[in-house]
C-alpha cells in the first residue's frame, strides 16, 4: 500500500459565471465534507477564484488556478502571475494542459518556464501531459511522453520537484467519451514513475502523484483508481456537476 494521497480534481476550463460558481463551490463543500482519503481540489476560471475561495475557506477542498504566466509582474495584457494566484487562496496551478498546447501554442519550453514560476511562486503544479491519438496509432505513446517530462522539467533537480503533481491525460481521451482502460492507463503511469526514478530517484517517484485523465466519470473512477500508480483524476466535464463530482470524490 503507498502512501500518496489521491487527489481529485475538477477542471472547470471556461464554464461557469460568478453566481454558478458560487453555487457549484457551495455544493461540493456539503457533498464534500466527510471526505478524508482524498484531497480534493477545483479549479475554476480566474473570474471565480476569489469568490469560491471565500466559499471553501473553512472546508478541505483545495483551490487551483488552470493556468499561469511565467512573469511576476509587468506588461502582459490578459496573464496572471504566480503571486495573484496565490493571493486568491490557489494552492494549485494546471500547466500545460492539452488545450493549452492545442490552441493558445504552448510547448515544453513554455512549459518549463510556467512550472518554475509556479514553484518559485509556492503553488503546486499540476503537470498535464498526453500523447494524441495518431502518436499512440504510430507507437510512440512513451516517446512523446517521456519528451514532455524531460523538456518540461529540465533544469530541476529532486528537492525542486517534491510537491510536483504529474497528469497524464491523453489526447483522445480528454472530452471525447474514449476513456483509457484501466489497463492502458497504469501502463503509462508505471512508465512515467520509472522514467522520475531514473532521472530523480526512486524517493521522489515513489511519492509523487500521477492523475489520470480523460473522460473520467462516475462509472469509470473506480476500476481506474483501483490500479497502483493512478494516484487520482483530474476531470473536467464530469466535474462540473457538483452531484456527478461528489460521486467522484467517494470512488473509495
Ligand atoms: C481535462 O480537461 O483535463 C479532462 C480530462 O476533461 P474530461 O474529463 O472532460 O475528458
Amino acid at each position: 500500500m503507498n502512501q500518496r494521497k489521491p487527489i481529485i480534481a475538477g477542471n472547470w476550463k471556461m464554464h461557469k459565471t460568478l453566481d454558478e460558481a458560487i453555487a457549484a463551490a457551495r455544493r461540493i463543500v456539503e457533498i464534500t465534507g466527510d471526505v478524508t482519503e482524498v484531497e480534493v481540489l477545483i479549479a475554476p476560471p480566474f473570474t471565480a477564484l476569489s469568490a469560491v475561495a471565500a466559499v471553501i475557506r473553512n472546508s478541505s477542498v483545495q483551490l487551483g488556478g488552470q493556468n499561469l504566466f511565467w512573469e511576476q509582474k509587468g506588461a502582459y495584457t490578459g496573464e496572471i502571475a504566480a503571486d495573484m494566484l496565490r493571493s486568491c487562496g490557489c494552492q494549485y496551478v494546471i500547466i500545460g494542459h492539452s488545450e493549452r498546447r492545442q490552441f493558445f501554442g504552448e510547448t515544453d519550453e513554455t512549459v518549463n518556464r510556467r512550472i518554475s514560476a509556479a514553484l518559485k511562486g509556492g503553488l503546486v503544479p499540476i503537470l498535464c501531459i498526453g500523447e494524441t491519438e495518431t502518436q499512440r496509432e504510430a507507437g510512440q505513446t512513451f516517446s512523446v511522453l517521456d519528451k514532455q517530462v524531460r523538456k518540461g522539467l529540465e533544469g530541476f533537480f529532486a528537492h525542486d520537484l517534491a510537491s510536483l503533481v504529474i497528469a497524464y491525460e491523453p489526447v483522445w481521451a480528454i472530452g471525447t467519451g474514449k476513456t483509457a482502460s484501466s489497463d492502458q492507463a497504469q501502463e503509462v503511469h508505471r512508465y512515467l514513475r520509472d522514467l522520475m526514478a531514473k532521472a530523480y530517484g526512486n524517493a521522489l517517484a515513489n511519492s509523487i502523484r500521477i492523475l489520470y485523465g480523460g473522460s473520467v466519470k462516475p462509472s469509470n473512477v473506480r476500476e481506474l483508481m483501483s490500479m497502483p500508480d493512478l494516484d487520482g483524476a483530474l476531470v473536467g466535464g464530469a466535474s462540473l456537476d457538483p452531484q456527478s463530482f461528489g460521486q467522484l470524490v467517494h470512488y473509495q
